[in-house]
């Protein structure tokens, strides 16, 4: 398959190295602008599932090593490789189906932690998404998810009824407990690691609760010994439900 097939083949662009758009192509969505000096050859945005089975299959025929990439939050920058083919999810999104009754949802890889829980909250529904805002399911799940209310609701990753993907041979298939086990364990904590492309997601939900309250205190650097002595006391004595957490950071403005 050569490089004029793909592009007739797929519904989104793909995108050479030395075609003019290819550097905004290949930076495009990644979140943090440290950007390294590498690139792959072929940028391929997906417009659809078929797109990713055609790019997995021309790399596979020419011998080019696969990246994907998600949300574009991942800070070490997994998806800027030298070489290869990157197949870009970034119009992969939006929910596929909420089945309010059964408490199940689809999503595809491209949505928002906010999103979900607009979609999910007037519907009396919530899920156990990550903590900021904007960040987008697709790598979230495969780094095991740290979500809000974990220890009532458990990891994201454990929220996961299946997922549909393209394997290396450039299958489509699905993986759940019963379906593809191996698929579905990697996937749920392999991060960057993980050998296929995720296009949607099942999503096990929750009761959307009556109120979460959250709270931050900051304190000075050198209590910072103190302030980690004290919350590892309490830490054990404070209701399950509770989510603490203690980060350094830079003081708010005064
Ligand atoms: C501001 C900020 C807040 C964050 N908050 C949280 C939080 O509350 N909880 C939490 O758990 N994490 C949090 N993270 C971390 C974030 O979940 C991870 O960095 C995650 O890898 C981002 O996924 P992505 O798809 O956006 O990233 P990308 O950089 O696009 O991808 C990350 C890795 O996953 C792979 N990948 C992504 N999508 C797919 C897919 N569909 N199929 C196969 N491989 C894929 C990529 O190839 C890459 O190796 C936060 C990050 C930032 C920057």
């Amino acid at each position: 398959m050569t490089l004029d097939n793909l592009r007739r083949s797929c519904r989104g662009s793909v995108i050479a190295a030395g075609d003019p758009q290819f550097r905004e192509a290949a930076h495009a969505n990644l979140w943090n602008r440290l950007i390294p000096d590498r690139a792959p050859d072929v940028v391929v945005r997906a417009a659809d599932e078929d797109d990713v089975v055609a790019a997995v299959t021309f790399a596979r025929a020419n011998g080019l090593k696969v990246v994907v990439r998600g949300g574009g939050h991942n800070w070490c920058q997994p998806t800027l490789r030298s070489g290869g083919l990157l197949i870009d999810l970034q119009d992969l999104t939006g929910f596929v189906s909420i089945d309010a009754a059964q408490r199940r949802a689809v999503i595809r890889p491209i949505v928002s932690n906010r999103d979900i829980q607009r979609a999910l909250n007037p519907l009396g529904l919530a899920f156990p998404t990550g903590h900021c805002p904007q960040v987008k399911a697709s790598g979230y799940f495969l780094g095991g998810g740290m979500a809000w209310n974990p220890t009532v609701w458990g990891l994201g990753a454990e929220n996961l009824e299946a997922i549909e993907l393209v394997t290396a041979q450039g299958a489509l298939i699905r993986a759940s407990q019963t379906e593809n086990p191996d698929f579905f364990w990697a996937a749920r904590g392999a991060g960057p690691g993980f050998f296929g492309v995720v296009t949607r997601y099942h999503l096990k939900l929750h009761a959307l609760p009556r109120a979460i309250h959250g709270s931050t205190h900051y304190y000075r650097l050198a209590e910072a010994p103190a302030v980690g002595r004290w919350l590892g006391a309490i830490a054990r004595e404070v209701s399950p439900s509770v989510e603490l957490s203690q980060f350094l950071v830079q003081a708010p403005p005064a």
